[in-house]
């Protein structure tokens, strides 16, 4: 009898792919729900209840996902995952699927601590099961309070739980780091929405704008480049603010004087974020370019809410090859030591890890 699977791991794979596969949310939550409730089972019950085919007794656990658990038991890999994992590669020609392999890491994710869906232990573990040698916690601000943006007590409560997520990968000899951040809100006047002792303790900032998007383009510009020249942000998130596609509708995009705020990014030598997204895609093509133009540095970032939206890179990837944006000019292609010198060099003053 072929060796059992491990049927919790397959599980969140299936709904990893789901998740990719931009799937409705709530037959992803099914697959990674029965995950999480099946892990709390006591020892040997799993297999005692797949036997007796009693798994779908417990509250949640339904016909299919039963299927998968009996099926990975039996040592076969599930024949939803198989399907799933058929048909789940993306077509990259080999520019972009170079630059794909080039990043090493992802400076903009959420978790369930703010608008996120799954803990931060599942994202960090998902990022570096997909080869990231880092990621960046992003989750929200005080002010976004439709996306549960986090107080300064509750930021600084996260930054423990990094730790020792942190040390936990160590322990089991994983090179992989969860760095922490942020995605400040750029408020109406241009600072950041977080306690300026907490952002110096960040190791990446996010900033950007989720409110007043219709602001006129001259007060617009101005909070951007406002936001720009302070030493606490590194990375301008998703420019424009613009939705093209997806379940919120579609939104135009700001209006700002480009190139004040790409010349702003390029003087104080911040990031402009390249949003993969599929609803994002910002900055749009025509800005991109004028961005590289302008001398500008980049980052390709996936803005996940779910792990299986860590994949998303090569949306990102696929414009900057359009675009003509080079490699050297993608500040995640570093390694985790010198994109942390590059966002420690806009805090002269202030130490800063
Ligand atoms: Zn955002
Ligand atoms: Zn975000």
């Amino acid at each position: 009898m072929p060796e059992a699977r491990d049927p919790l791991a397959d599980l969140r794979r299936i709904a990893f792919l789901l998740e990719r596969a931009h799937e409705k949310t709530y037959r992803v939550r099914a697959f990674r729900g029965a995950a999480a409730k099946l892990g709390k089972l006591p020892e040997g019950e799993l297999a005692t209840r797949a036997q007796a085919g009693t798994l779908t007794d417990i509250a949640g656990i339904g016909d299919v996902t039963a299927r998968c658990v009996v099926e990975s038991l039996n040592g076969e890999e599930p024949v939803y995952l198989r399907r799933l994992e058929a048909t789940a590669g993306q077509d990259l020609d080999a520019e972009t699927a170079g630059l794909l392999h080039a990043l090493r890491g992802d400076c903009h994710a959420h978790s369930d601590w703010s608008d996120g869906g799954s803990p931060i232990d599942e994202m960090a573990m998902a990022a570096a099961q997909i080869g990231h040698e880092y990621l960046v916690l992003t989750d929200h601000s005080p002010r976004l309070t439709v996306a549960r943006g986090l107080s300064a007590e509750r930021l600084a409560e996260q930054l423990d739980v990094v730790a020792d997520i942190n040390a936990g990968f160590a322990n089991i000899g994983m090179s992989f780091r969860l760095l922490t951040g942020i995605e400040v809100d750029i408020l109406a006047d241009g600072s950041l929405d977080q306690t300026d002792e907490l952002l110096d303790r960040l190791d990446v900032v996010v900033a950007s704008v989720h409110s007043s998007l219709k602001d006129e383009p001259e007060v617009m510009t101005r909070r951007m480049v406002t936001a720009l020249a302070n030493p606490r942000m590194d990375i301008l998130g998703h420019c424009t603010g613009r939705l093209i596609t997806g379940g919120r509708g579609t939104r135009p995009e700001s209006r700002f004087d480009a190139e004040a705020v790409f010349a702003a990014a390029v003087e104080h030598d911040k990031a402009i974020e390249i949003n993969s997204r599929p609803e994002r895609l910002d900055p749009p093509k025509r800005l991109l370019r004028l961005a590289l133009e302008a001398g500008c540095r980049f980052t390709i970032d996936t803005d996940a809410h779910a792990p299986g939206q860590l994949d998303w890179l090569a949306n990102g990837c696929e414009r900057a090859i359009a675009c003509g944006v080079p490699a050297d000019r993608i500040l995640n292609t570093l390694p985790a030591e010198d994109l942390l010198a590059w966002t420690a060099s806009h805090q002269k003053t202030a130490s800063r890890k």
